[in-house]
């Protein structure tokens, strides 16, 4: 459906669609803009068009419409004060890491927090009627605006009112009127410069009529009337209508303190304090002038550097002075802005990565960065974490529980960034010519280089307004989520023995049988879901060899054999492996609470998968793990498992879990079931989680880690065993380990006699020289493994063959000899793992002759292999052991000629 068919029909009939009470008791008059032709309603009786077109736009910069000042925290005192009076429940943030939709990374929308998914329809569900919450919201869509415009936040606090019209909650009449009261009364803004315009919204199905309310042509909020669906030309009534009513709280400080941005007012101190450090010369009139024709300029162009160049030309203003202030400012707006939002992503759980959600989180992390570099500024980050974290304190107090772990990760990832910076100017340098937006995602994607590195490597002077939108749509809702193939249409819902009485052997009626599966009116073999394997067993005998779970029908799977609808059969599940993967599915949740009290609360689980004899766990956090931490990890376990501590599991409304647990609930994923299965473990751990769980920890007997790795960006995998796999892997591993140990020793022994004998070799080597040198005419037996053979004038001939010798030995001996003698010829054999070589040396005075490259050869030859060499010097050798002494006498033979 088109938003504007939608619009051009609601405003054919004003009455029905937009005229509130309101209206008629203050006498607004409904006006269409001499411009846009918008429709829009005033109680000012001179004001010609709609607030986009005025010349009162953004007149309250520098001028503010109230006589009192609220910054950011003082700003949503009042608009909590003012609904809890008019009725509203005041309800705590909920986690901008939107882990109860599929379909979303991030909250976008205060009403994102009441929204569940069931099937494909989606529902609301209020913990109070009517509420008020100050929602922290991440959008990534237009982050090249952040900084520039004065208004544009990757984050920022949408004041969600909410109501359902039934007899606690209202409708259109009281809604507007409150906002109106809101603006007027409450902030003290006059009446005549309050205007609503008329405008629709759809989506989901879903349509209404919504006014946006504006003040000096700043858009406050949006009240939305979610009230039809169907199509235009037949819609009916929705059964569950919805006040969706988002307002900008930075824009309600804003318009009260009438600095020249929002962002001047909405981080408290910190702007002050970081422009203060830099020494920038703020002029605050040519900040005022600067910003107002940029707020105006923003609306007539679609691209940002028009928008600025326009602004420039406007305000005024020199290239000194937009080099020397205004660059530098929107630098440090961008700076604070991008630090806040991952302050509120990393302690809700997110880190930056190169997948999912992760990505926008690195790209900023990387913008503070490169600009930082840019600019020459040198903010330390830790401490405008610690600003931000201070300021906040008054609105959301949770965030000081995770202030050094959002150092922390900070750290970590700064690191990486620094690490890649030589690899990222390579790329960089190797570009030929002006990258596209194309070639910019490319970039960032396969190669991690931002955009605004490229700005600070003066490649591209403006980042593209499209490149931040394209990015964040290729990554905003890649959640999918896989369909039912099966059809089985017509049948009851399964009864679901395991979460009752949990019987090992039952009865059931066969309600279908078809191909080998079979539907039972009732079961306790448990179905595969929630990382947890299926339960096996006998059907009739038959053996079940899955278990499977289509809406609310349970399949099973026989390996053969056919069952007939109507019979009653009888069952039984394998209760051995049952309770193995019982063991390991508890193990799983207080691997998972472990490893966040080891590492740091930004582990979660991303996946798990329970077997009988294995299971692996996998968790999000930024580095592999260490042995140290494993260990920590696995004792903190065992320590639970040793307590012995009850394991419980209650039901809860689902809306009631979130309240009293927290989103720390949703580890195993979404729920989409109104009952939530509590699983706790005493106060140690507390999940939402469909699967069998033992009743004391004690049962579990051992937890072991056998392998982790570091299985992508952001993602750890533990594997781990628990029961008596892990009872048995840890005796084979201490046998393995006992094993291991010996062999090492004796290998280290033997090494050690190797050395100590070579080292008494080496002593003895001058030694044996000398013995040698010295012998006398004939054959002379210098020890048992050396033999020499001398004659005056004549070639002598000297062979050695011992398994202690070894290469080193012969080659010295060899060396040694044949300069004390050169009439000598020497003929080393040795062992050398499964082959023997040998290795030959000639002097001087026969190397003509007696070659030592022919002697290698032809010995060689003898032992089965190849050889050869100098004159002086050569080696070779075979495979044959049993020709050692065949060889030395033939060596002996040539050089000695008998
Ligand atoms: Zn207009
Ligand atoms: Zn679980």
């Amino acid at each position: 459906m088109d938003k504007k068919e939608i619009l051009s029909k609601f405003s054919t009939d004003p009455e029905r669609y937009y005229k509130v009470k309101l209206f008629e008791n203050e006498g607004f008059m409904r006006k269409s803009c001499t411009i846009c032709k918008r429709f829009y309603w005033t109680i000012d009786e001179n004001r010609i068009n709609c607030p986009d077109h005025s010349d009162d736009t953004y007149s309250f910069i520098g001028n503010p419409p109230t006589k009192k000042r609220f910054d950011y925290t003082q700003a949503w005192k009042e608009v909590e004060s003012f609904f809890q009076k008019n009725g509203h429940t005041s309800v705590s943030r909920y986690p901008v890491v939107c882990r109860w939709r599929d379909d979303l990374y991030f909250t976008i929308a205060s009403i994102v927090d009441f929204q569940r998914v069931m099937g494909s329809k989606v529902v609301f569900e209020f913990p109070a009627n009517p509420l008020v919450v100050p929602q922290t919201c991440l959008r990534f869509k237009d982050l090249e605006n952040v900084g520039v415009t004065g208004r544009h936040f990757s984050s920022f606090c949408m004041i969600g009112q909410h109501s359902i019209p039934n007899s606690q909650g209202y409708w259109k009449d009281e809604c507007v009127n409150l906002d109106y009261r809101l603006v007027t009364e409450q902030f003290g803004v006059d009446k005549k410069e309050v205007v609503f315009v008329e405008d629709v919204w759809e989506g989901g199905g879903s349509f209404g009529s919504s006014l946006e309310f504006f003040v000096n042509g700043l858009e406050l909020g949006n009240a939305v009337f979610t009230e039809f669906q169907g199509d235009l030309t037949n819609y009916k009534t929705l059964d569950q209508q919805i006040i969706d009513m988002g307002a900008g709280l930075e824009r309600f400080a804003w318009i009260t303190m009438g600095t020249p941005t929002a962002y001047d007012c909405c981080f408290g101190p910190i702007t002050g304090n970081l422009i203060e450090q830099t020494g920038i010369d703020t002029d605050s009139e040519l900040l005022v002038r600067y910003f107002t024709e940029i707020a105006k300029n923003f609306e007539r162009f679609n691209d940002l550097s028009e928008v600025r160049k326009n602004a420039i030309k406007s305000a005024g203003l020199s290239n000194e002075q937009m080099d020397k202030i205004i660059t530098p400012i929107e630098g440090i707006y961008l700076i604070i802005d991008h630090v806040r939002t991952l302050i509120f992503a990393i302690s809700d759980g997110a880190l930056p990565s190169n997948v999912g959600g992760g990505y926008n989180l690195r790209m900023m992390l990387r913008r503070i960065i490169s600009t930082m570099d840019r600019l020459s500024l040198k903010f330390d980050i830790n401490d405008m974490i610690d600003m931000q974290i201070d300021y906040l304190n008054d609105t959301y107090p949770e965030l000081e529980e995770t202030r050094e772990d959002v150092k922390t990760i900070i750290a970590i990832e700064t690191g990486r960034y620094e690490n890649s910076k030589s690899r990222m100017q390579k790329i960089v340098s190797k570009l030929n010519q002006k990258p596209t937006v194309d070639d910019l995602i490319r970039l960032y994607e396969s190669d991690g280089v931002t955009p605004d590195y490229l700005k600070e490597m003066k490649v591209i002077s403006d980042i593209p307004s499209t490149f931040y939108s394209k990015l964040s749509e290729l990554h905003q809702s890649k959640k999918q989520k896989e369909q039912d193939q099966l059809s089985l249409e017509g049948l009851p819902e399964t009864e679901l023995l395991y979460y009752g009485d949990d019987p090992e052997k039952f009865d059931a009626k066969v309600l279908k049988s078809f191909d080998q599966y079979v539907v039972l009116d009732r079961t306790s073999f448990y179905a595969r879901g929630g990382g947890q394997e299926p339960d096996h067993g006998t059907i009739e005998g038959f053996d079940v060899v899955d278990v499977s779970k289509h809406g609310n029908i349970v399949l099973h799977e026989l390996k053969e054999g056919a069952i007939k609808e109507g019979d009653t059969v009888s069952c039984v599940v394998d209760s051995k492996r049952r309770g193995d993967i019982t063991k390991n599915h508890t193990s799983t949740h207080i691997l998972n609470s472990s490893s966040r009290s080891i590492l740091g609360s930004w582990v979660w689980q991303h996946s798990a998968f329970k077997e009988e004899d294995h299971a692996r766990l996998d968790i999000t956090h930024h580095s592999a793990l260490t042995d140290d931490e494993i260990v920590k990890i696995e004792n903190l376990a065992n320590s639970v498992v040793k307590k012995n501590m009850s394991v419980n599991i209650d039901s809860f409304d689902r809306g009631t879990a979130e309240q009293k647990y927290g989103f720390k609930i949703y580890q195993g994923g979404i729920v989409p079931v109104k009952s939530v299965r509590i699983v706790s473990i005493e106060d140690f751990d507390v999940e939402a989680c469909g699967g069998t769980h033992v009743k004391k920890t004690g049962e579990i007997k051992l937890v072991k880690i056998t392998r982790t790795k570091r299985i992508q960006d952001g993602v750890v995998r533990i594997e781990f065993v628990s029961g008596d796999t892990a009872l048995d892997y840890a005796k084979q591993h201490d046998v393995d380990l006992a094993r291991e140990s010996a062999e090492l020793k004796d290998k280290a022994k033997l090494k050690e006699t190797r050395h100590e004998q070579k080292q008494e070799l080496r002593e003895k080597l001058p030694i044996l020289v000398e013995n040698i040198t010295a012998c006398k005419i004939g054959t002379n037996n210098v020890d048992e493994t050396i033999v020499v053979m001398t004659e005056p004038g004549k070639p002598n001939f000297c062979s050695a063959m011992s398994e202690q010798y070894d290469e080193f030995f012969h080659i010295s001996l060899g060396e040694k000899l044949i300069e004390k003698d050169p009439w000598m010829v020497y003929c080393g054999v040795f062992e050398d793992g499964d082959k023997i070589r040998a290795i030959i040396y000639s002097g001087e005075q026969v190397g003509k002759d007696k070659k030592a490259g022919d002697i290698a050869k032809t010995v060689s030859e003898v032992l089965g292999g190849a050889g050869g060499g100098t004159q002086r010097f050569a080696q070779g050798g075979g495979k044959d052991k049993s020709k050692k002494n065949d060889a030395i006498e033939k060596a002996k033979t040539m050089v000695l000629g008998v």
